[in-house]
């Protein structure tokens, strides 16, 4: 399959739903970076805080972590060229949102809708439904509630962070749910990677006084910064 050029989207109001800091440039950054230099207007709404990524750490304190989770998000959008719109932080707890019919769970819905018809998607990138991380299926589970609680029915693609590392059979699309579509990325590439180095708490060794926290290996990031960049369009 030859991958299309991402100009071939027609959207000029693209929305990306990222479950955590980092999810945006490692499974978007080609298509915001490629569509923010057309001048297209994307928004990309962060779901969770991201605190949850180091636990144990003493001097990184998930307050503080937040705030650096969210610094190193907005360096990342400056990266990629999508600084005309304010990025959304819904600032969920990382690997604890609340379930959709809880009170809680549905005033993040609400909100989301409300973002989402306030800014007008016309183009929706969110995670992969059945993506191997309880953060990325709610991420996907929040998005579509919004969308049918606005009454809205953009175009949607679906990225894959984990899928091709973690998945089981079983989270692979199954027949007549989302083709594939590719997208050529190789004149942002470089952009994207250093759009995912922007996530500095999560790259290197900022925090160092957690054995247990969470680090991007160089082989994932490998495996998503390539000058192809997939997605999975739901079938009708
Ligand atoms: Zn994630």
């Amino acid at each position: 399959m030859k991958p299309l050029d991402p100009l071939s989207l027609t959207a000029r109001r693209v929305t990306v739903i990222a479950p955590h800091p980092d999810d945006e440039s490692l499974g978007c950054g080609g298509l915001i970076a490629a569509l923010s230099a057309d001048h297209r207007a994307v928004q990309v709404v962060f779901v969770t805080d991201g605190a949850g990524s180091h636990p144990n750490s003493a001097a990184w304190p998930a307050s503080r972590l937040a705030r650096q989770r969210r610094r190193e998000a907005q360096a990342a959008l400056a990266c990629l060229g999508a600084t005309a719109l304010p990025p959304v932080f819904l600032d969920l707890p990382d690997a604890g949102m609340p379930a959709l019919d809880d009170p809680a769970g549905e005033t993040v819905v609400g909100d989301l809708a409300a973002a989402l018809t306030a800014f007008g998607s016309e183009l929706v990138l969110s995670p992969w439904r059945r993506d191997p991380h309880c953060d990325h299926r709610d991420a996907w589970a929040l998005t579509e509630a919004a969308l049918s609680r606005a009454r809205l029915a953009p175009e949607r693609l679906e990225y894959a962070v984990w899928l091709d590392e973690l998945g089981q059979e079983g989270d692979q699309p199954r027949a007549g749910e989302a083709e594939a579509v590719a997208f050529d990325i190789s004149g942002v590439l470089a952009l994207k990677r250093r759009a995912v180095e922007a996530h500095v708490s999560q790259t290197t060794d900022l925090i160092s006084d957690d054995p247990t926290g969470f680090r991007l290996t160089a082989d994932t990031i490998d495996r998503l910064v390539q000058s192809v960049e997939r997605y999975w369009r739901p079938l009708p």
